[in-house]
């Protein structure tokens, strides 16, 4: 039985790689420095890892932006807009430049598209491909890296991301082809790394193919075989490791075990039922090897040993150890890097961090879960039965009240009083608001300031007083100036507030926080997940405050501002020994009594923030019912405790919800307001078919650019708009939260926005 990892997590322990790029980008530091941080983390990686016991070691798994950028680098997919660039740059800044875009001597070529990478949080760069795209082996990084990694005496193992999964998530930048069908000139290429890597000496490939874990057709399955049928022809002895994640294998696993692989990984956290669909089929006769990801690549918890081992005696059993490997679940890109550096109880308890492992740990279990697989180290297993009870147990995790509301959550708790219909009419008695009202999605901007003040209270180096009146000040400036240009519906800008999940979690019991727990989000941009490690309760309300006080100075609607169940679930590393939709009732919970407190002091239109709701969705289709159920529900458990006359909104960002309008209008938000201006309205084709039942803010103007739209562009779309969407249930408003633009712009796309809806109002009257 031997040992391996899919990837060790880029960044460094202390985000040196994050500070090092930015430091390059500033032109504060030589591309030499930025490459020597490089390699020196690379270097600690490997060893780390082979100091630990791995018997493989991921190499060509660092990268200073992005893995799928790196492969068409690899393969010279470079766009033709970045051609003048590829011939003169060297290639770190030509990567820089496709990831980030390029303005300078006399260039203005704009970034690739980034999107998120499976479900992971993790963002990969698009490749784009043309009908006549061609492919030539451009970048020898990943051979480079692995004789870099010889070098040291490391025992290292090239990853790869394998070429369908490469085309597959490019896209087509023309028409009139699929982007499938270059692949017989892209295995070429890949046939060249290859060679090259034996030439240097590599015994193993790993080649991660996780397209595999999704739904394909007939014709994607098929690719599979003929490509990894020309590697095994070409190279009969390299022994490939074709590793997916986070998901089963599913109905692809009858191809799967065609094909002419060393060694198969399954994702045994995700889906540890494919052991046994595996193990019955006639694979013991065969000589496919299997890599057992039993310890967790995705979260922060401290492997359960009885169960893997439970896990692996099984495949023992069937195929002898000699045909098995220990690994994490996936790379473990997505863990924080070391869990040795949280030394502060301020922020982690000593009992819970006991219960975590970040990624050094998580090697450290994939080593030990094969020594006590052998029989040896009879103390570690003693060790980790003793911290998995303790967690069970413990009262920090366990709230009665909170598990007995949760269980007692009755049929009526998700749905309001009355229909749309009733509380349409009755908040239109309440609020008296104008036609095409106008509003805005929370957050005002995040000056410097805002953010020096934060830190210098959180420093001690400002009293409580003083940052509350700061706060105050800024909060009565935003809402003078909303009245002055004339709103209707208020903000109070969240000038208090630092991140939207993290402030509710830091006043929710059942969180803790990590001081160095960051995971790579895309680039230099890393973010910290708040833990979730208990029932979730609220000991006191959380917004009242500050909505109050905005409340209090003004005769116009202040908006309270929350963030809701399935976002502050889904952006937080959660508890694994209960089910995700169990805690996100617990946080619909609290949510929902913090709106009725809301409600209780006089505030009669609140939004619950829901931007992550479509990125929750299961890989597989056939898994969407069941997670849309809970999650639509979660959301309507706190949105419901309100009466009829309290309006409440919801907002959505950051995806397309085309094809899942029925499950967004099921959620029943009086308002919905949604991302929409950048796609040209788009969204609103779903409109065209779909009837959206209750009223909708589609985004007037992208608030990712400083760009200023015009009143007419504004109201051009609110005239496209109101072709498919009844006036009546039309608000103005802008994509998304202001927090990072500067003032100057934002005041003048405000204006314009006030002065576009009151054209409308005047040229397009209500029925
Ligand atoms: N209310 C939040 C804000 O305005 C919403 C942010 C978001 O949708 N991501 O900042
Ligand atoms: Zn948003």
């Amino acid at each position: 039985m031997r040992t391996h990892n899919l990837g060790y997590p880029r960044i460094g322990s202390k985000r040196e790689l994050k500070k090092a790029s930015e430091l390059y980008w500033s032109g504060s530091s030589s591309a030499q420095d930025l490459l020597d941080t490089g390699k020196k983390l690379r270097q600690q990686h490997w060893e780390l890892q082979k100091d630990a016991g791995l018997d493989l070691v991921p190499c060509n798994d660092f990268s200073f932006y992005d893995q799928v950028l790196d492969t068409s680098l690899m393969v010279g997919a470079v766009p033709e807009r970045y051609k003048a660039l590829k011939d003169k740059l060297p290639q770190l800044d030509l990567l820089f430049a496709m990831a980030r875009g390029y303005q300078k001597d006399g260039h203005d070529v704009t970034a690739m598209e980034m999107t998120k990478w499976f479900d992971t949080n993790y963002h990969y760069i698009v490749p784009e491909f043309t009908v006549k795209q061609e492919f030539h082996l451009f970048s020898t990084k990943v051979i480079d890296e692995f004789n870099e990694a010889i070098a040291l005496g490391i025992p290292a193992k090239p990853v790869l991301l394998g070429p369908i999964t490469y085309l597959l998530l490019g896209k087509e930048k023309e028409n009139g082809f699929h982007r499938l069908s270059l692949l017989d000139r892209l295995l070429p290429v890949y046939l060249q790394v290859l060679e090259k890597l034996t030439e240097a000496g590599a015994e193993y490939v790993q080649l991660d193919e996780p397209y595999l874990s999704l739904d394909l057709d007939d014709e994607e399955r098929k690719a599979y075989l003929k490509v990894y049928r020309a590697i095994k022809e070409r190279f009969p002895h390299l022994k490939v490791i074709l590793a997916s994640y986070f998901e089963c294998y599913g109905n692809n696993l009858s191809t799967v075990l065609q094909l002419p692989v060393h060694t198969l990984h399954l994702d045994l956290v995700r889906c540890s039922s494919q052991l046994s669909d595996i193990l019955s089929t006639g694979i013991a006769d065969q000589h496919t090897h299997l890599s057992l990801g039993v310890v967790d690549g995705r979260n922060i918890w401290k492997n359960d040993y009885t169960q893997s081992l439970s896990l692996i005696s099984k495949a023992i059993d069937k195929l002898g150890a000699g045909r098995l490997w220990i690994a994490p679940s996936c790379s473990l890109l997505h863990s924080p890097a070391d869990l040795d550096l949280e030394t502060d109880e301020a922020y982690l308890k000593k009992e819970i961090k006991q219960w975590m492992a970040f990624a050094k740990q998580k090697v450290q279990e994939v080593v030990a879960l094969k020594k006590l697989a052998q029989g040896g180290s009879p103390e570690l297993l003693k060790e980790n039965v003793q911290a998995i009870k303790n967690r069970n147990t413990s009262s920090l995790i366990h709230n009665p009240a909170v598990k007995s509301r949760v269980a007692l959550i009755a049929s009526g708790d998700d749905q309001r009083h009355s229909s749309f219909t009733v509380r349409k009419s009755k908040q239109q008695a309440a609020l008296d608001l104008p036609a095409y009202p106008t509003t805005t999605i929370g957050s005002f901007p995040q000056t410097k300031e805002v953010r020096s003040q934060r830190a210098k209270w959180k420093k001690g180096e400002l009293s409580e007083k003083e940052y509350e009146a700061f706060l105050e000040q800024e909060t009565a400036d935003s809402i003078h100036w909303q009245e002055e240009i004339g709103i209707d519906v208020l903000v109070h800008g969240e000038f208090e507030r630092n991140d939207m999940v993290e402030y509710f979690g830091e006043q929710l019991d059942g969180f803790a926080f990590s001081q160095n727990g960051w995971v790579q989000s895309y680039g230099s941009r890393c973010v910290k997940p708040p833990i979730i490690y208990g029932d979730v309760s609220r000991p006191h309300p959380m917004t009242l405050r500050w909505t109050s006080f905005a409340q209090s100075l003004t005769t116009k609607w202040v908006k309270g501002m929350l963030t809701g169940p399935v976002t502050i679930l889904q952006w937080s590393f959660v508890r694994n020994d209960q089910p995700r939709s169990e805690t996100c009732n617990q946080i619909a919970l609290a949510i929902r009594d913090e709106v009725v407190d809301l409600e209780k002091a006089g505030i009669k239109v609140i939004q619950i923030d829901e931007p992550a709701i479509r990125e929750g969705l299961p890989l597989r289709h056939e898994n969407w019912a069941s997670y849309l159920d809970w999650a639509v529900c979660a959301f309507r458990i706190a949105a419901s405790g309100v009466k009829d006359d309290t309006q409440i909104h919801t907002h959505m960002c950051y995806s397309e919800f085309n094809d899942i309008i029925e499950h967004i209008a099921a959620m029943d938000a009086d308002v919905i307001t949604i991302e929409c201006s950048r796609s040209q309205m788009e969204l609103l084709d779903a409109f065209a078919t779909f009837k959206y039942p209750n009223d909708i803010g589609p985004g007037v103007y992208d608030i990712h650019s400083p760009r200023v739209p015009s009143t007419e562009e504004m109201v051009s779309l609110l005239r496209k708009a109101s072709a498919v969407i009844p006036a009546a249930q039309l608000w103005v408003n802008p994509d998304c939260g202001l927090k990072t633009r500067a003032w100057p712009e934002t005041k003048a796309a405000l204006e314009a926005m006030v002065s576009a809806a009151r054209s409308v109002r005047e040229a397009v009257p209500v029925a």
